[in-house]
């Protein structure tokens, strides 16, 4: 079932568009079915979940971080997170930096931005966003590699919404690319789309979609 759904989700995406599995709340067995359709890159959105999972799955497997992250809990996912989508303060990123060092490595982040109606939705505003990289003190961190935006639109069925949403999230990008990334090709992803709005969000320029319950089912919030 699993299979026959990624290969689905799949079969839709262009070549240039990643697929990251979101497997929060689904057990270890949904995971290894995925991995064995030839999926290697799962998003999480809590630590302790993502800790416990990671070491019972294959070591090619690559863990995207696409929740609200708190920063005395960066230290768990430093050493083996391959990025982390969901970056929405400064200080958060400076933890992220002081973890990474600790771990010997340089850690991918992407900005979020907040474009939701929803007050509920963490992130950056867009002046927000564009007042912390004019600040500049970002520059300084050696072990982040700000590596793109993400956001999640608004949750409707009015699509057009959603797509002014993600084309004002792209422009956006476009802005940061030029304004603070010039000559560099690291700032590239765009992280939009999940379930029922992915394709909206290929259209409008992703490079990283988020997909759920298309692939694994609905999620039960019990366990
Ligand atoms: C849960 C989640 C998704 C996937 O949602 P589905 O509707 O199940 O595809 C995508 N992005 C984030 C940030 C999420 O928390």
């Amino acid at each position: 079932m699993i299979r026959e759904r990624l290969a689905a989700v799949r079969s839709t995406l262009p070549g240039n568009v990643r697929l990251v599995a979101v497997s929060k709340y689904h057990p270890v067995e949904a995971l290894r079915e995925a991995y064995d359709a030839g999926q290697r890159l799962f998003g999480e959105n809590h630590v302790q979940e993502m800790v416990m999972k990671q070491p019972q799955m294959p070591a090619d497997t690559e863990w995207h971080f696409i929740g609200h992250l708190q920063t005395n809990k960066v230290k768990y996912i430093a050493p083996f997170v391959s990025l982390i989508q969901s970056v929405d303060t400064l200080k958060l990123l400076r933890e992220i930096d002081k973890q990474a060092a600790k771990a010997g490595r340089t850690i991918p982040c992407l900005l979020q931005v907040h474009i939701a109606r929803e007050e509920t939705k963490f992130g950056f505003t867009p002046d927000e966003l564009l007042a912390m990289l004019g600040e500049g003190s970002w520059r300084g961190l050696r072990h982040v590699r700000p590596s793109g935006l993400m956001c999640m639109a608004t949750n409707t069925d009015d699509l057009s919404e959603v797509r002014r949403e993600f084309r004002s999230v792209h422009d956006l990008f476009r802005q940061v690319q030029t304004t603070f990334f010039a000559g560099q090709d690291t700032f590239c992803e765009l992280s939009m789309g999940m379930s029922h709005d992915y394709p909206v969000a290929v259209e409008e320029g992703a490079t990283i979609v988020r997909v759920g319950t298309k692939i694994f089912g609905e999620r039960t919030y019990t366990t």
